[in-house]
């Protein structure tokens, strides 16, 4: 288990302009819905990096205010902190796995948790026949039990307020499986079943529950394909290109703080460049 640590980014120097605008704040109108669902609290599992990182950012660009996640890159977390701080949200870093402590970190900045993002997720590819039983295991442990537990810390909090929305990061082969990852597919459509009796156990309580399934995404991974794999895995995608971590984000935000999301839930929606159209 990790030790989960609270590291808050420091507040960038206030500019005159800014203080003038929080004054004439006093008279501003009251926050749109949209507004208030921005300048939410949110959790982003595995938000140091890739498209984690790309969903942290955004909504720290909209105003709100997250905590970002790591499991070794610290310095790379502590960047994303930083940069949400400078584009006008708030941020804190919290490592590790730790579900019930990310979650406690949120409540104890902040005083609630409005959204969460499971995102964290982690690979150990091989040929099922090949595969030990802790490359099983570190996969189902991260991907699938991570989940688990940060939504039954988050959904505590949620259900007593009677609001909030969870963003469940599965994946294409989720749907179709993929040779090779047998453990990864699993877990991630194990995510799709859990995304579907959560939203059913807390719609009555005003909860929003959704997955998304993206297919590839540009990250470092594809970065360092050869031209011929790179070649086949086009191939498959209709659209014909990767997709970038920042239309992945722009998904999870409308999810998370558009008001016409307000009646999406127990959905998986693919965003895979018509990878997995039948
Ligand atoms: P990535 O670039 O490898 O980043 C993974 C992130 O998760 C990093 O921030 C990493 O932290 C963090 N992480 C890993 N294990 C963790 C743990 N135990 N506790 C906390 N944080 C942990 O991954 P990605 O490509 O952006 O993928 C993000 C999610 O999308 C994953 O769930 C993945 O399965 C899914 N997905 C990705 C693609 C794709 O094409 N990229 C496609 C479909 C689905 P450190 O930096 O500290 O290691």
């Amino acid at each position: 288990m990790f030790t989960a640590r609270a590291f808050r980014a420091p507040k960038l120097p206030t500019m005159p302009h800014v203080r003038a605008a929080a004054t004439q704040a006093v008279d501003a109108p009251a926050k749109t819905a949209q507004q208030e669902l921005e300048g939410g609290v949110t959790v982003v599992t595995g938000s140091s990096r890739g498209i984690g990182r790309a969903i942290a950012l955004r909504l720290g660009a909209a105003g709100g205010r997250v905590v970002v996640n790591y499991a070794a890159s610290s310095a790379a977390a502590e960047d994303v902190a930083h940069q949400i701080e400078g584009l006008g949200g708030s941020a804190i870093v919290v490592k590790g796995d730790l579900a019930k402590a990310l979650i406690q970190a949120a409540v104890s900045e902040w005083g609630t948790i409005d959204a969460l993002v499971n995102n964290a997720g982690i690979t150990r590819d091989t040929l099922m026949l090949r595969m030990k039983p802790e490359q099983w295991q570190a996969v189902i442990d991260v991907n699938l039990s991570g989940v688990f537990y940060a939504t039954q810390a988050a959904t505590k909090v949620m259900a007593k307020k009677r609001k909030g929305r969870i963003v469940n990061i599965s994946s294409v082969v989720g749907l179709t499986g993929n040779a090779g990852q047998v453990n990864y597919a699993a877990a991630k459509a194990g995510l799709i079943g859990m995304t579907r009796s959560v939203a059913r156990e807390f719609a009555g309580r005003g909860l929003l529950v959704n997955a998304i399934a993206p297919g590839f995404i540009e990250s470092e991974m594809t970065g360092v394909l050869s031209s011929e794999v790179e070649a086949a895995i086009l191939a498959k995608i209709p659209l014909g290109t990767y997709g970038k971590p920042e239309e992945v984000a722009g998904l999870v935000k409308f999810l998370l703080t558009d008001p016409a999301a307000g009646y999406i839930t127990g959905q998986v929606i693919s965003i895979d460049g018509g990878m997995s159209m039948q």
